[in-house]
């Protein structure tokens, strides 16, 4: 078996092939979160193996580089669980896990909702970002599924879109509990996944069917 099949038998992103012909190997992590001996055991691979080093991606990830091809297995082994933990990860704050404007548990409702999405057959690529408070640190907003706390409960935002054609997402519902705010977003996964184009992103979905569809789909589903 040589590097590139040897990798279509990992996880997703577990390892990737870098312009300089070494690979990027990704240690499994659960929302941000790796505990002092699973850090350890990735500081201690990195240094056995003479590795440039460590950096933290965008999507909260610890990413390893520069992992020569004769060592990529070995590496990955001694890792243990690597690649994504989820197909479509929701980004989560710290909320009140430890920020002291949390006020909603946002990695519990990260998590939760990652664990949604993977039961999804989507059309296209789902980011989700789960935020605290209305700061928005996640950037929910601007995510295809956002989830923002107040005191009164959640907001579940639908549609939004960084990238080079930036689109808000459009509010669902407010002062929702948690479960209602699952509920709803699982009313309006259903009507994505069911009536979307192949690669439609959902803001290029909703700009389609229209807002007042959206709307009457997931407040008229059962
Ligand atoms: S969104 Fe709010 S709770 Fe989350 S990190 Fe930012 S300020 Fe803290």
């Amino acid at each position: 078996m040589n590097t590139e099949e040897y990798i279509d038998t990992l996880p997703k992103k577990a390892a990737r092939l870098r312009a300089d012909g070494t690979y990027t190997v990704l240690p499994m992590m659960h929302h941000g979160k790796l505990d002092a001996n699973r850090l350890s055991l990735i500081s201690r691979v990195v240094a056995d193996n003479s590795l440039p080093g460590i950096r933290i991606t965008a999507g909260q990830q610890v990413l390893i580089d520069g992992v020569p091809a004769d060592r990529l297995k070995s590496v990955i082994e001694a890792l243990g669980e690597v690649g994504l933990a989820y197909k479509h990860k929701a980004q989560g704050c710290l909320g009140t896990d430890g920020c002291k404007l949390g006020q909603q548990n946002s990695r519990a409702a990260a998590e939760r909702l990652s664990e949604l999405l993977d039961t999804y057959d989507m059309p296209c690529k789902v980011k989700a970002g789960v935020s605290g408070c209305p700061m928005c640190c996640a950037e929910s907003m601007a995510r295809d599924v956002g989830l923002y706390g107040k005191k009164g409960g959640w907001t579940v935002s639908f549609g939004g879109n960084a990238g080079k054609r930036v689109r808000c997402g459009d509010i669902l519902g407010e002062n929702l509990s948690e479960d209602e705010a699952f509920e709803l977003i699982a009313k309006a996964l259903s009507f994505y996944a069911e009536n979307a184009k192949k690669k439609e992103r959902t803001a290029r979905f909703v700009e389609r069917v229209g807002l007042d569809a959206l709307k009457s789909a997931v407040l008229t589903a059962d």
